[in-house]
């Protein structure tokens, strides 16, 4: 073979071979959270304990196999989300909160933090699924944020899946607008936990999405919105700091601009994400605030903060860590 030969193949070698050194198997890493709220582990049974954990469970696994199979940071968000809003037990989609009229009006929002595209819809009552609703706007790019009658035409144009007010409507959430009408009971307390869905993740390409999905608090009126589908207060991400899910008291929470805030004081101020994120609920507590986040780093840190005493949460990554909690210090 001449020296020429040589190069040439040595080249076309080099070539071959080039994705795989230029990509090496990157790491990938997912949180997600089912709410935060006043949880007593006497309250809790072992049964209901081992139903929740199943559930967080079964959506971590439904967003870690996207991420395993090289799929995107926004597409396992948008899987784990989905699970969450069908499950009952969750207040988001099926199982969400009823307002104070007796009907469920649902919130969500999406983010991608590679371009920093959103999407965001409040107060949608007849589409299955608000977290595909959020992500189509997001794809679609016209705008970020549609509210009430606009976003379900937005979703029949785009041909997602509706459902009947039935499909969300459940006995027990129905209950806790009884209570929380008889004035027994605050719409916090009627609860005691913020049943609102969240993800966070890095994909291997490392890119970074978030989202958040929710029913919002029990008997909220006059087209009541929290934080959740506000970007910037329930949920963040850009590839250049960190993506952030919240659950809680929505005031709070977009009085502070949750969000926003945590990837701010990553990106400005150095900060690891769980200083910012233990910095940052603590002014949600500061001014009187409850719930917690969910961050994830660009580096695949998955941290949790929370001021309740317990938060539906977990997390797995490509080193193999996949866990599920439920109280503070587990
Ligand atoms: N943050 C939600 C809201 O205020 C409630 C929740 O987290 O469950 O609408």
């Amino acid at each position: 073979m001449t020296n020429r030969l040589r190069r040439f193949f040595a080249l076309a070698l080099t070539f071959a071979s080039a994705p795989a050194m230029a990509h090496p198997p990157e790491q990938w890493s997912i949180a997600i959270h089912g709410g935060a709220g006043t949880m007593s582990r006497e309250e809790m049974t072992d049964e209901k304990r081992a139903e929740y954990e199943a559930a967080l469970q079964a959506a971590l696994d439904a967003g870690a196999k996207v991420l395993e199979g090289g799929g995107s940071a926004i597409d396992a968000v948008r899987a784990v989300i989905v699970m969450l809003e069908d499950d009952p037990r969750f207040n988001a989609g099926r199982g969400a909160v009823f307002t104070w009229e007796g009907t469920n009006e649902l919130d969500a929002s999406i983010m991608d933090g590679r371009d920093l595209s959103a999407g965001a819809v409040a107060g949608v009552t007849g589409v299955k699924n608000p977290i595909l609703l959020a992500d189509a706007m997001r794809r679609d790019g016209r705008h970020v944020f549609l509210a009430g009658k606009g976003a379900e035409q937005f979703a029949a144009e785009h041909r997602l899946e509706q459902a009947e007010p039935s499909w969300f409507a459940t006995d027990h959430r129905l209950r806790a607008l009884e209570r929380f009408k008889a004035g027994k009971v605050s719409a916090i307390e009627v609860d005691l936990k913020f049943g609102t869905v969240g993800a966070v993740a890095l994909d291997s390409a490392g890119n970074l999405a978030a989202g958040t999905s929710t029913g919002g608090t029990t008997g909220k009126r006059w087209g009541r919105i929290g934080d959740s589908p506000v970007i910037g207060a329930g949920t963040y991400a850009d590839n250049k700091s960190c993506a952030v899910s919240a659950t809680g008291e929505g005031e709070y929470f977009i009085r502070v601009g949750v969000a926003h805030r945590i990837c701010s004081r990553v990106e400005l101020a150095g900060e690891d994400v769980q200083t910012a994120a233990d910095a940052v609920i603590a002014e949600v507590g500061a001014i009187g605030g409850e719930g917690g986040v969910i961050v994830m780093a660009p580096d695949g840190r998955a941290v949790f903060a929370f001021n309740t005493t317990g938060m539906y949460r977990g997390r797995a990554d490509s080193s193999g860590t996949s866990e599920v909690a439920i109280f503070a210090g587990e």
